[in-house]
């Protein structure tokens, strides 16, 4: 049912708590500012109080975000959205750090390297790869939690020297939960101590029987250290997406999710986006969690200035009017004014559940104590 709290009502109504509870007092009803109306006694009251009174649900709020559903015609591949997981010290941030250093126009550009949460590295012929680089299952969840799949496939990294450790089994869960497919990277295979059989054989208790145990997971042995045979793993990355038929529909206000937000001291705050839809433009305004904005600028992970930004590219923006969360999703819509309407109708619904959890007493357990 729709309630909302006395506080957030005389809110609305631009007058002092203190005020509506006496209101309401007077009416009979013995609540504190803390204490959530339901619907109907809400707008009594405030038509009491000679406001005219409209009720918005969510769906009118939130109505036609997202827009119309594609057509195939619509639909063009996009590269692959990749998240390394695995055990501390198997080699994560080295394999990434390695995995970026493979860009074949990174040179040219002359860029530099920003750590913006997420980066694309190019392997020429239209084959392009986006890794998020906030490894940790604790980002992936958060924005799994938030109601963010931007993910398509998992990296599992398995140092051949340590096989399969306890963060390995939460990644291989975290993986089986979300429904995303691995691909096992058997790294540290330089070592001499390497068991690269051990690891698949161990995998197998986790019902993850990789290609050379005639099983249907790809594996592939790495080094990220002496960076071995990093194209056999694009490769597999590839093929991985080709299978999934990874697509988008580039023609349209974009939506997607937030990688990363942080409040900079000159710049106000800055979000890494992930565009699952569409294409972003500088000047587009959005409406993200419940924050809103105008895209001012965009930068991309080798600090390049662009205009636009279609799916799976990400990019640093720059506009918002507040710090959004990883895993918050972002749409495009037509004016400031919707924008601003839905930030705010979902800050209120943020400071309502709030309040009703930290109240923990509702309307009728007031009147039941009465
Ligand atoms: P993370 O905790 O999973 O991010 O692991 P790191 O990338 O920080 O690597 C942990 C340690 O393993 C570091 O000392 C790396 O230099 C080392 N390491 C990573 N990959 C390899 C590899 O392929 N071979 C060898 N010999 N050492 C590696
Ligand atoms: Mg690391």
């Amino acid at each position: 049912p729709e309630t909302i709290t006395v506080q957030e009502l005389a809110a609305r109504m631009s007058m002092r708590a203190v005020d509506l509870v006496k209101e309401l007092m007077k009416q009979g009803q013995m609540v504190t500012a803390n204490a959530t109306l339901d619907a109907d006694t809400a707008q009594l009251v405030a038509e009491d109080l000679g406001h005219a009174v409209k009720r918005v649900s969510e769906a009118d709020v939130e109505e036609g975000l997202g827009g119309a559903a594609d057509t195939d015609a619509d639909m063009k591949s996009r590269p692959p959205v990749v998240t390394i997981m695995g055990h501390v010290d198997h080699g994560k941030t080295s394999l990434l750090d390695a995995l970026r250093q493979t860009d074949v126009v990174a040179g040219e550009a002359g860029g530099i390297t920003q750590h913006i949460g997420a980066y694309q590295v190019d392997l020429g012929n239209e084959r392009k790869i986006t890794f998020l680089d906030t490894p940790g299952h604790a980002a992936f969840t958060q924005m799994r939690a938030r109601g963010a799949k931007v993910t398509d496939i998992i990296i599992l990294v398995v140092a051949a020297d340590d096989s399969i450790m306890p963060q390995t089994e939460e990644a291989i869960s975290h993986a089986k939960a979300a429904g995303v497919p691995i691909i096992v990277a058997i790294n540290k295979v330089d070592k001499p101590d390497a068991d690269p059989n051990k690891v698949r054989t161990d995998l197998l208790q986790y019902e993850i029987q990789v290609e050379s145990m005639g099983g249907d997971v790809q594996d592939v042995e790495v080094s990220a250290l002496k960076k071995m045979n990093l194209d056999g793993l694009q490769e597999a990355i590839l093929l991985q997406s080709e299978l999934l038929e990874l697509k988008a529909n580039p023609d349209r206000p974009a939506e997607g999710a937030v990688v990363e937000g942080r409040l900079d001291k000159g710049r106000g705050a800055v979000a890494t986006m992930l565009v699952e839809r569409g294409t972003l433009k500088r000047g587009d305004i959005m409406v993200v969690g419940s924050e809103w904005g105008k895209v001012r600028a965009m930068s991309d992970d080798k600090g390049a200035q662009v205009k636009e930004a279609g799916p799976a590219y990400p990019v640093e923006i720059l506009g918002l009017n507040g710090v959004p969360e990883p895993g918050d999703t972002f749409h495009v819509v037509e004016s400031e004014a919707r924008a601003r309407e839905i930030a705010e109708f979902r800050q209120r619904q943020r400071r309502e559940k709030a309040a009703a959890k930290s109240s923990g007493t509702s309307l009728e357990q007031m009147m039941a104590q009465l």
